[in-house]
């Protein structure tokens, strides 16, 4: 902290899985309670860095306060939620619980409380792993899930005629199961099942 080195913080993601962030600044210190605090900044402070170690340059201004404590709460959110769906799509083995697909680079964790509710935490219990499309349905309440962990598609496109993607993308799931992860604790909360099914039927 008195050299102002910028360092590389590791944010773990899942067991073996770190994201690398930098620079971090520590910018607070509490040997009393082991605790320090660190804040990311602006990868272009690093040009004005002085290679030394002397620590005689760069006080941090009110500025620099500022600016980190924007790019260390934006910084967060993000890692939040790239853990959020790391964690999600390893629990459901990089499938879409609806329709299988196996393709990462398609898949994106799904809240079922929305993430802007205080009880939406980004937690397993709380996703669902699911491809774009169904992901997209689900929240716009095309696509529902039921308690019992049954598919159910709005009564109102159930009825369309219209090509394949209508037919085996979206009725085709009708009343199926969904893909659930292996370890049972892992499993959508059924209390948030409830719930996000009660808005599902009351949009439909
Ligand atoms: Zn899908």
């Amino acid at each position: 902290m008195q050299r102002r080195a910028p360092l590389v913080y590791l944010y773990g993601v899942v067991k073996g899985w770190y994201r690398p962030t930098w620079p971090v600044f520590v910018v607070h210190d509490d040997p009393a309670r082991g605790i320090f605090h660190i804040a990311v900044d602006d990868p272009a402070v690093l040009a004005d860095l002085p290679m030394t170690d002397s620590g005689a340059g760069v006080a941090a201004d009110s500025a620099d306060e500022g600016r980190r404590r924007y790019i260390t709460v934006s910084t967060q959110q993000r890692l939040h939620q790239s853990a959020f769906r790391m964690r999600v799509l390893r629990a459901y083995q990089e499938k879409c619980a609806i329709c299988r697909l196996r393709h990462p680079e398609l898949l994106e964790a799904a809240h079922i409380v929305p993430d802007r509710d205080p009880r939406g935490e980004p937690t397993v219990t709380n996703g669902v792993s699911l491809c774009v499309l169904h992901h997209t349905a689900f929240d716009r309440h095309i696509v529902g899930i039921r308690p019992d962990y049954r598919i159910e598609i709005r009564t109102d496109i159930l009825a369309e005629t219209d090509g394949p993607m209508l037919k085996h993308g979206l009725q085709g799931f009708q009343d199926e199961m969904i893909h659930r992860p292996r370890r049972r604790e892992l499993w959508p909360r059924l209390d948030f099942l409830e719930e996000r099914y009660e808005r599902f039927r009351k949009a439909g």
